[in-house]
């Protein structure tokens, strides 16, 4: 296979030439199949022996096996601690390597914003409130054509980081808000903040403010990068709003109809 690219050349307004630079991508393209080959063996392969090794720990860690001492029970915790780690982390590369791909398509059908909204939020209670941070949803009911599913995974990834990223009796709101053609999410924290030069960059793989935000916070740094492939396969934007030790706003839209797909009807009124 290859790629061409045209620049015009001009004199002034003037137009007098144009190159046209030919190139062979086939080593690229072949590199970038090695690539996911890699990944795709490489997680399955990690997978199927850590998820029993996980099992193994569980069932030790419970008791089930007879008691254990005081000292080695602290040194399973960890171990169950760091398996859980490299399981979320093993599950987000696959996710990620899967819905940029194409290989998951949206299974687009009418939901509600609010619904949605107020699903992430009960689904991320009990995380809050170990935390000691209080979590609201103010949502307007808004009929949306989405993926409820993939749309609750971005929500409450967005709610878990906000939670993570916030100091004790800190608050975090989820919004809903009708725009023109679309609806607007808001995932509003009090936390400390990102910095400006960082607010685009966050959203690419493995990227991190703190290089200890992922061993710290038990991140696996791909949060950002599945939220925006969701959104953005739904036809939606996500961005980031942040003011330093004042906390963050994540923002994101999603059409209220998808192309193809007729608009849901509106959502009855709560009884
Ligand atoms: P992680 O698994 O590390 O949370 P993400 O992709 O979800 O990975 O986030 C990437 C990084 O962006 C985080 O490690 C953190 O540095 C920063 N970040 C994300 N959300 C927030 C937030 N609400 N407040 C402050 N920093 C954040």
């Amino acid at each position: 296979p290859v790629e061409y690219e045209c620049t015009p050349m001009k004199e002034g307004e003037m137009l007098t030439g144009a190159v046209i630079t030919f190139r062979d991508v086939t080593e690229r393209r072949e590199v970038e199949r090695m690539k996911d080959e890699f990944v795709s063996i490489v997680s399955h392969e990690l997978r199927t022996p850590l998820t029993s090794i996980r099992g193994s720990l569980g069932l030790l860690a419970a008791g089930k096996l007879g008691e254990v001492p005081e000292k080695g029970r602290r040194m399973l915790d960890i171990a169950v601690q760091n398996t859980d780690r490299l399981v979320r982390l093993i599950n987000d590369i696959l996710d990620i390597e899967r819905i940029e791909s194409g290989r998951v398509t949206m299974e687009v059908r009418s939901t509600d914003a609010a619904e949605l909204a107020h699903q992430a939020v009960e689904v991320m209670a009990a995380m809050a409130e170990r935390a000691g941070i209080r979590l609201f949803a103010w949502a307007e009911r808004l009929p949306l054509a989405a993926d409820p599913d993939r749309i609750l995974q971005v929500l409450t990834n967005l709610l878990s980081n906000a939670v993570k990223f916030s100091p004790p009796g800190g608050e975090v709101t989820v919004t809903t808000e009708a725009r023109e053609g679309e609806v607007l999410f808001r995932v509003v924290d009090q936390g400390r903040g990102i910095p400006e030069d960082r607010l685009d960059a966050i959203f690419e793989r493995f990227q991190q403010v703190d290089s200890s935000d992922a061993r710290e916070k038990g991140g696996t740094g791909l949060g950002l990068a599945i939220c925006r492939s969701i959104v953005q396969q739904h036809g939606g934007r996500i961005w980031v709003e942040s003011e330093m030790g004042k906390g963050s706003t994540f923002l994101f839209t999603l059409p209220t109809q998808t192309p193809g797909i007729p608009a849901p009807l509106p959502a009855p009124e709560p009884a």
